[in-house]
């Protein structure tokens, strides 16, 4: 049966409490002692049970939102579609969600609503724990570890699909895609973290309703990308995002180009492995920089494109950023804070080649130049023939070196800082300013 509750006791599975944070530890007891129910849910436990770190742990409760908030001083209430309880410990948060209900009809619009799809658009109905068990997507994910007797409880079979290293949606997977088409995107994140395969039914509606990923709130989207791709499985998640064909939905301008060129495919793939090294040897990580590269073939094709029609390249550069921007944002939208680093590293590949200009050392102290050389040696590694530019930039570097301190605005010279130059300067590799 679907539903069915099995119970494994705590001497038979691998979850002791030396695996859970001493903060998580916190708020399961206190809640377990004023007489409500205390589990760490979802990731964590999943992650715990495989022998993996779990990024942060999830609590779930019987108590309300308003109950757990008055418990913990150090508490606040969020969310708005999905209200829950953040109960903070310096720069730890302990995520806690009271049990909820599945979508129902009858419920006032105030706590539940559906949209003309199917979607769910606001989710606080509270309900039971085997209730809250299968509104959770995958059974891996409906796994709960029980502080009062430290037993784990695996709904709809997920203690099996774990040893099996399957994803199972619960429930009927078209319906469960429906009511949020992000489970789609999820599935293939977790195939590629956890390297589990989708079960056969909870594979196949996927490319069939992968354009239902246009209805999302394209802000959401960008969340779940920089979860798909800087979680330091991004190759892998490249390659399945494209095979199940929801790469598209996200990225369409950047995909078309993909598909049909094969130095935006390396492009791409050599972004997706620099990423994971990059985060594999505890180095940061920006978004701009990996978007920049991701977006860049369908920048320079429509460059070109005005070229030909007797653009120059400046103004084609600047009015193809404008429009490849423009459509990129009706899907996953992305924050301003980073288009503006974005176009700064593009504009960047325009004046890196300018080797014989006076302004060359002024290029160092750019706040982008790390990130726009890095890229430039990205595009070299990708196929593009550039003339040996980019050993050009590193020698010109050993040279010149580094300034410590990179201006906050490389337009406004006034404001610029005076340069501290230091010759033969080891070469940083952080895309990061
Ligand atoms: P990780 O933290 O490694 O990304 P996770 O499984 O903990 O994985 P979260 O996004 O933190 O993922 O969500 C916590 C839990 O909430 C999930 O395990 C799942 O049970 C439930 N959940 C999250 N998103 C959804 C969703 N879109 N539909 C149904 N259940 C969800
Ligand atoms: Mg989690």
């Amino acid at each position: 049966m679907p539903g069915q509750l099995a119970i494994i006791p705590r001497d038979e599975h691998g979850i002791s409490r030396s695996n859970i944070s001493d903060n998580a530890l916190k708020v399961l007891y206190r809640l377990h002692k004023a007489g409500y129910q205390a589990l760490l849910v979802g990731g964590g436990v999943r992650d715990t049970l495989l022998g993996m770190h779990p990024k942060d742990f999830d609590v779930a409760t019987d108590a309300t939102p308003e109950q757990v908030n008055k418990l913990f001083r150090n508490s606040r209430l969020i969310g708005r579609r999905f209200k829950l309880v953040h109960v903070i410990f310096g720069r730890d948060v302990i995520e806690v969600a009271t049990f909820r209900a599945p979508p129902q009809e009858n419920h006032s619009k105030q706590q539940a609503a559906t949209g003309s799809e199917g979607m769910i658009l606001r989710d606080n109905v509270y309900g039971t724990r085997d209730e809250d068990a299968l509104r959770r997507d995958f059974t891996v994910n409906a796994l709960y570890y029980n502080i009062a007797d430290f037993s784990v409880l695996s709904y709809a079979g997920g203690w099996q699909d774990l040893q099996q290293r399957t994803l199972r949606l619960i429930g009927d997977p078209e319906t469960r895609y429906r009511e949020d088409p992000v489970r789609m995107i999820r599935a293939i994140r977790f195939m590629g973290k956890l390297d589990f395969d989708l079960s056969p039914e909870t594979a196949e509606p996927v490319r069939r309703l992968a354009p239902l990923l246009e209805q999302v709130p394209s802000a959401r989207l960008f969340d779940e990308s920089l979860k798909l791709f800087l979680a330091g499985h991004a190759a892998s998640t490249f390659e399945l995002m494209r095979e199940y064909q929801l790469f598209g939905h996200l990225f369409p301008a950047a995909s078309e180009c993909i598909e049909e060129d094969d130095f935006a495919l390396e492009l791409a793939r050599n972004t997706m492995k620099n990423t994971d090294l990059r985060i594999q040897a505890d180095k940061s990580v920006t978004p701009y920089f990996f978007l920049s590269a991701l977006l860049w073939p369908a920048v320079l094709r429509m460059q070109r494109n005005l070229e030909s029609k007797g653009m120059d390249s400046h103004p084609a550069l600047h009015k193809a950023i404008d429009s490849v921007m423009a459509y990129q944002c009706q899907f996953t939208a992305i924050p301003r804070r980073f288009t503006i680093s974005m176009r700064e590293v593009w504009e960047l590949q325009l004046r890196l080649p300018k080797i014989r200009s006076r302004k060359c050392r002024d290029l160092l102290g750019h706040p982008r130049f790390r990130a726009a050389y890095d890229f430039l040696l990205l595009r070299e590694q990708s196929g593009e023939d550039l003339n040996g530019l980019g050993q050009w930039w590193t020698d010109f570097q050993q040279e010149h070196g580094v300034p410590e301190k990179t201006p906050s605005s490389f337009t406004d010279k006034t404001d610029r800082p005076p340069r501290r130059r230091r010759p033969n300067r080891p070469r940083r590799r952080k895309p990061s300013a």
